[in-house]
């Protein structure tokens, strides 16, 4: 990979913060659901962003996808900010919003329960002239429909959404999602709602369509062993974000099986574990369970609530984002000059 070649998509010290309204006027807080987070990503890159509800990972994800205005901080599509775009080349913007793609976590959501397979699949390839007839757009639908193994397809096409089963529905909205051909695709929690079994084929499935075509993905989950799976198959990366920031950052194998920072500990730690004795070993306690509210993040490192670590240092000044190894980053006064 040529490091000087500009990244597909960039995103710099970006902060996309929420004013919430008083019913009778005013303001009553600001939830800073992403704060100052950067991120390069390239031709077949494949992120996943791990970290509980409420750290920000799914507004990340709908900011690189365009569909939340950062409140500062800037997004580049190959190497042009996107929301000047959207103010001045309205085509420039259209193009970034076709090539990422957002695919919700739930299928449901994305698909109106009144279509079949066949218009949910080939409304899009209308819209975007990948076909130019309805009768040109059965044989694309078909073929799409075996190559998500949908099969037979002829059973399915004039399926609605409701005769599906949950595989099916993830796995026609990915299809969906990338009719298109898109660059990047930002998946939130694409497993979630799929049954445990048929996880590892959906993620198999984006995988074959990875090989394929190097598209990029932002793969969000609030679980290691998915992110993990998707991440070491591709050569990825996982950045643990923590109350709107990334805490640390870098290859699967070592993120997990040697994390630095206390709370990835916690992650891993947490983590279910099929043998006891190993479970019982678990070792990090936390000092608080509940995350704390991102109106108001703790001062300092915002980890320093729950951290057994915590030194004074830790509870007056943000520690920075290091690079401890290459291409590895940790934000903990551990491993930063004081
Ligand atoms: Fe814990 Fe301090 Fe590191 Fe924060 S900076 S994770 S409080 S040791």
């Amino acid at each position: 990979m040529d490091v000087n070649e500009v990244p597909l998509l960039e995103v710099r010290d970006l902060k996309v913060h929420f004013v919430i309204k008083k019913r009778i006027g005013g303001v009553k807080g600001v939830v800073r659901a992403v704060d100052g987070v950067s991120l390069k990503i390239r031709k077949g890159d494949v992120i996943a962003l791990v970290g509980e509800s409420g750290c920000g990972k799914t507004t990340l994800g709908k900011a690189i996808a365009g569909l939340v205005k950062p409140t500062e901080g800037t997004i580049l599509w190959k190497g042009r900010d996107v929301w000047k775009m959207y103010r001045e080349d309205p085509k420039g913007f259209f193009e970034y919003k076709l090539r990422v793609q957002y695919m919700p976590q739930d299928p449901y959501s994305a698909f109106n329960p009144s279509k079949t397979v066949f218009e949910i699949l080939c409304t899009p390839l209308l819209k975007w002239k990948r076909v130019t007839s309805r009768a040109e757009c059965i044989d694309y639908v078909l073929k799409i429909l075996s190559d998500i193994k949908v099969t037979p397809p002829e059973e399915y096409i004039f399926r609605y959404p409701h005769q599906l089963s949950g595989g099916e529905r993830q796995r026609i909205l990915f299809a969906l999602i990338t009719s298109v051909e898109p660059d990047v695709v930002v998946a939130d929690e694409p497993i979630t709602a799929v049954d445990v079994a048929l996880r590892v084929d959906l993620m198999n499935l984006m995988l074959e369509y990875w090989e394929r075509r190097r598209v990029a993905y932002v793969f969000i989950s609030h679980e290691l062993a998915s992110a993990r799976y998707i991440t070491e198959k591709t050569g990825g990366k996982i950045g643990v974000m923590y109350l709107g920031k990334f805490v640390e950052f870098g290859p699967p194998r070592a993120v997990i099986e040697n994390p630095l920072h206390p709370y990835t500990q916690a992650l891993v730690d947490a983590a279910p574990e099929l043998d006891l004795e190993i479970a019982r070993k678990k070792r990090l306690r936390l000092r608080e369970v509940d995350i704390p509210s991102a109106t108001n993040p703790p001062k300092g490192c915002r980890f320093h609530t729950r951290c057994p670590y915590a030194m004074d240092i830790c509870t007056e000044k943000e520690p920075p984002l290091i690079e401890v190894e290459n291409g590895r980053y940790v934000r903990c006064w551990l491993y930063a000059k004081r």
